[in-house]
């Protein structure tokens, strides 16, 4: 029997995020069961509403929309992005920069598939966002891990990341804020990583899709203006800060010395080309929200639903015999994790399967994102703080049976 086999890259690439349990989630809800679900960074899915003034604007342009586009995206969304790079200290960018994709998703693909040959090495963070090793993979590189320990408040220890370079590494990644710890990079760790970077001339390429989403007064620092002439490649999107998942649009924008980053902007041309145009019609949201008041802070700030959700998982944290949380500053997570002292033997990925059938909770295991033997579990922020109140009072109840066991 010859059946038809898939790449053999495959074989190591995962996203448990919409993985088997959350399948197994599904078959629960089908009969009849209805599952509390923390899995899914998608706050439309909870009652978040997009800003209405790219919706109007989305609708004011369909007409326009029918045409394929430029291939980067429409110049009048490149010149929004750029504004808001070049307001936050971006060198030498101008629209030919920035590329506008279905996603930030599309783009990490697209910026890797234009960098690696096979056997190239990008560093990565440990956890990370999986896209980000599977992109790596999937384009023939090789993943090198530095670790971001909650030990040390789930930030890279620059020493660490520097002694994983060797002659094959061709980029740095940088999650920030981050996904799944919430982590939000001070200014110095910045500087820190990007000297690195220029001393052995790797790209860096900086995750900034929830550069808006901050709490407690934790402060984002763009990368690009800590990267001055070092070639930085940031990506942020409409997805998270704009609650605009679906619209399917994302941007990324190549900063530093044009001279070092010539070919390799031509080569993201090329690959863009390829794709024709990202989707047009949700393009014409770009402005209105760069442009716009930045409406997450209302529900991150004192009073909003983010910051009383992020609270109700502290306090929950706190009431726990398990569980211990470095507090997220940023993004729409928390990873807490089972504490060694109070419960020796711990899988995370048993765990949650336990939690989802006997208490239809659906979280994801730490070790979906790319950690070894992790004892975290990923929650979202985007349940109602009331919703997130009762899933630590289940989970309470899964981890006092494991206790007992
Ligand atoms: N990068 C990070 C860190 C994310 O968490 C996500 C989505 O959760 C993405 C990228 C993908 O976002 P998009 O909806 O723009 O494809």
């Amino acid at each position: 029997m010859n059946s038809i086999q898939p790449s053999a890259h495959l074989a190591q690439v995962r996203y448990e995020i919409r993985g088997a349990l959350t399948r197994r989630s599904r078959e629960l809800e089908a009969a009849g069961r209805e599952i509390i679900k923390l899995n899914i960074g998608n706050p439309g899915r909870y009652g978040f509403a997009t800003p209405a003034h790219l919706r109007e604007a989305i609708a004011a342009h369909l007409a326009d929309s029918e045409p394929y586009g430029h291939e980067q995206g429409l110049e009048s969304a490149r010149e929004a992005i750029v504004a808001q790079q070049r307001a936050r200290g971006a060198r030498h960018l101008d629209v030919e920069h920035v590329f506008i994709g279905n996603g930030v998703s599309e783009l990490i693909d697209l910026s890797l598939r234009a960098l690696l040959q096979p056997g190239d090495e990008v560093l990565l963070p440990s956890p990370d966002y999986p896209l980000w090793s599977a992109a790596t993979i999937l384009n023939s590189g090789v993943p090198r891990y530095y670790r971001c320990l909650a030990e040390n408040a789930h930030l890279p220890d620059p020493d660490e990341v520097e002694s994983l370079i060797g002659p094959r590494t061709r980029a740095l990644v940088l999650i920030n804020p981050n996904n799944p710890t919430g982590a939000v990079y001070p200014r110095a760790l910045l500087e820190r990583l990007v000297a690195i970077a220029a001393r052995h001339r790797l790209l860096l390429l900086a995750d900034e899709i929830y550069d808006d989403i901050l709490y407690d007064g934790a402060v984002f620092q763009p990368l690009a203006e800590v990267a001055g002439e070092v070639p930085a490649l940031c990506f942020g999107g409409l997805s998270k800060v704009y609650r605009a998942c679906g619209y399917r649009v994302g941007w990324m924008s190549l900063s530093g010395d044009p001279a070092r980053s010539r070919e390799y902007r031509d080569a993201l041309q090329l690959l863009a080309a390829l794709r024709l145009c990202p989707n047009v019609t949700a393009q014409w949201a770009v402005r209105p929200a760069l442009e716009g008041a930045p409406t997450i802070r209302e529900l991150t700030a004192p009073g909003g639903r983010l910051h009383a959700a992020r609270q109700a998982v502290i306090e929950g944290v706190a009431a726990s015999d398990f569980l211990a949380l470095v507090p997220p500053a940023g993004a729409l997570y928390a990873f807490p994790q089972v504490r060694a002292d109070r419960l020796a033997a711990f899988d995370d990925e048993a765990f949650a399967l336990r939690l989802l059938e006997e208490e239809n909770v659906l979280v994801v295991p730490g070790t979906s994102f790319n950690v070894p033997a992790s004892r975290h579990l990923r929650l979202t922020l985007l349940p109602t703080p009331a919703q997130l109140a009762e899933v630590f009072v289940r989970m309470e109840r899964v981890l006092a049976r494991m206790a007992e066991e």
